[in-house]
Parts: C-alpha cells; structure tokens; sequence
C-alpha cells in the first residue's frame, strides 16, 4: 500500500469529519498542551462522553495549570468523584504541582521529557508530544488497533499483535501532520471502524482496506481468550447516630479507590479467601459496636480486575467518631468525593 497516498486520504477525510470534542483545536493547529494532558488522563479507560462534562467542569474551575496546582487536594477529588480510577485524580494534582513548581508552568514538549512527569506514561505522553507539539510519534490506542487490523488483515490475536500494530500506524504517518493523524485514525476507529458493523461505505480507506476485501473485518481483531474475572465480596456498615448522620470513613492514601470517601465496609475478599462475609465475621470489621440489621438485596459494581458484591447492613450508634471518620448529614451525602461503588451503596441503603 502506498503511504503518502493513504495518509493524505485520511487527513482529508479528518478536515471534513473531525469530531468536535472540547479539548481539540480544529485541523491544522495544535492544541494546548494542558486540555490535551487533561483530557487524556480522564480518558483512561473511561468513554468519550462520561469524560466530556467532568473535563469542561475542570476546567471551567481550573482553566490553566498553574489553578489546578493550586487547588486543595480534597475538592480536586470531589470534582473527580464518579470518573473512576481514583489513583488518576491523584496523579494529576501532582503532576500540575510539579509543572507548576519546577517547570514554570509549561509542559515539557518532547516524550521523554513529559514521560518524567508524575502519571504520564508512553501513551499519554506520546498523545500530548504528538496533539500539543507536532512531535513525529504516532498515538495508538484501541480503536487505532482496530483500523490497523483491519485494514492490513491482521489475524494475530490482540495482545501479542500489538508491536505489529503500532509498526503499522507508524508506517503510514505523513512527516507533517503527525498530531492530525493520529486522531484522525482514532476518530475512524470510534465513528466508522467500530467494533461490530464497520461503516466501511463511508470509510476514506474503503477501496485498500485488506479486511473488508478478504470478508473478515468485522471479526477483527482477534483477542486471546479472557480469564474470567474473579468476584469479591464484602460487607458495608450504615451507621447512623441521634441525629439521622450517617459515619463516612476515608480509605487509606494507597490502593484502589485510594484516599476516597467510603461507607466503612470489610475487606473485599474472593472465594479463595473466604467468599461472601457473615455478619458474625463482618462485625470485626465494623468501625463502632451497633446491632445490626441486613438490607435486603446486594449491590455489584466491576471492577477492571474483578466483580464486586457488597451486601449492606445498618445500625443506630451512639456517638463516637472511629479514626479517618466524619458523621454527614443525609442531605450532604451528594456533595461528598463518593466512588460510584460507594454511591451504590447509599442509594441501596436509602431506599
Ligand atoms: S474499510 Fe471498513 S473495516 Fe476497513 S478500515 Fe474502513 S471502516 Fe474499517
């Protein structure tokens, strides 16, 4: 296949169909470098359109770098509470205090350089050098994957393909342009080449496209069988005190859903450990001495690694206030920095 003539089709098929996303700039002008960084650490395993407002309510907050570093822990991960993968929200306020602090408040603007930075690691790094500086270095994620498996007919399985892959992309990158491109090829991969029923009638490659040609595209790319995910199980205390406060616990800094505000629950543990908890078992765990009462039902949540489900019980406390606790109103619970498993929970609670 003749490169130029594939990625000038593409970058002319991108100046008229390029997604509206708020962190880009239009076609042919780099975008800044801070929107870029931000928006590539929200899109860590989350989807275009859960990251869209948490990105414009960041940055109507905190429009420049130097706000975010400033900002208080605390409330940077309230604003971050229902994205998920908590460790992110911590990295990015360390990662702004150390542009801010040791840079002056400007990104480095070569890979290695922004590869050294607290949370950016090849991927984000290569997006922002690319999208922010006009770095040669092509960004490849899954959707990019996708399009390059496809359009060469790749039929080794994802993961072990993905070096042949990311060769692939960089075969075909113009010396110019090289920002435009790659998103370009992402947003192929997430408007036209999408997983089930490709669009290829629409598709600027349709004519090259070994995949389609061969009958095989939408069964591409191949994936190595999954291992199943394993499920966990653990046991949340609703305590409530006199005056209808329920007792919130805050996790320890390291770990999933580190830092993060929790109903004080057990341990999450797998049928190897012990599976599901009795609540004789359980109350070791609780945080104050109540009598407790089950709510009927479970609540699940997925993890990346493992299913979640947590069976709930309530008490009545009378006071006391367990280390790294607060009591919070019933009507402040929605302001509070919950992980989406924690507001399950309260909602399960509540009802
Ligand atoms: S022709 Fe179809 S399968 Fe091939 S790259 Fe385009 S959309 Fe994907």
């Amino acid at each position: 296949m003749e490169a130029d003539r594939l990625s000038r089709t593409l970058l002319a098929w991108y100046d008229a169909e390029a997604r509206r996303l708020p962190w880009r700039s239009p076609p042919g002008v780099y975008a800044d470098p801070y929107h870029v960084w931000l928006s590539e650490v929200m899109l860590q395993q989350t989807t275009v359109a859960a990251v869209i407002p948490y990105f414009r309510k960041f940055l109507d907050r905190w429009p420049t770098v130097l706000d975010l570093a400033a900002a208080d822990s605390e409330e940077v991960m309230a604003a971050w509470a229902g994205l998920g993968y908590y460790a992110r929200a911590r990295n990015l306020l360390k990662c702004a205090q150390h542009v801010a602090s040791v840079l002056g408040g400007r990104f480095p603007d070569t890979e290695d350089g922004l590869r050294s930075l607290p949370g950016i690691g090849d991927y984000t790094a290569a997006a922002i050098a690319s999208i922010a500086f006009g770095r040669a270095t092509v960004v490849v994620d899954g959707n990019v994957e996708r399009v390059m498996a496809r359009l060469f007919a790749e039929q080794a399985p994802l993961p072990g393909v993905k070096p042949r892959l990311k060769q692939r992309a960089a075969q075909l990158a113009p010396q110019e342009r090289c920002g435009d491109y790659s998103q370009a090829l992402m947003d192929l991969g997430a408007t036209l080449c999408t997983p089930r029923n490709p669009a290829c009638g629409l598709c600027p490659w349709v004519r090259d496209c070994q995949g389609r040609l061969q009958g095989i595209a939408a069964d591409l790319p191949a994936r190595t069988p999954k291992a199943e995910k394993p499920t966990r199980h653990g046991l949340a205390f609703w305590i409530a005190r006199w005056d209808g406060s329920i007792l919130l616990r805050k996790r320890p800094p390291h770990g999933l859903l580190g830092g993060m505000l929790e109903v004080p629950s057990t341990p999450w543990r797998d049928s190897s450990e012990g599976g599901a908890w009795t609540l004789d078992e359980a109350s070791k765990h609780a945080p104050l001495s109540c009598s407790w009462h089950p709510v009927r039902g479970t609540v699940r949540h997925t993890f990346t690694h493992f299913h979640l489900e947590m069976t709930v019980v309530t008490g009545i406390a009378r006071g006391g206030e367990p280390p790294a606790s607060r009591w919070v109103s019933p009507e402040s619970l929605g302001e509070q920095a919950l992980p989406t498993i924690m507001r399950k929970i309260v909602r399960h609670a509540m009802l």
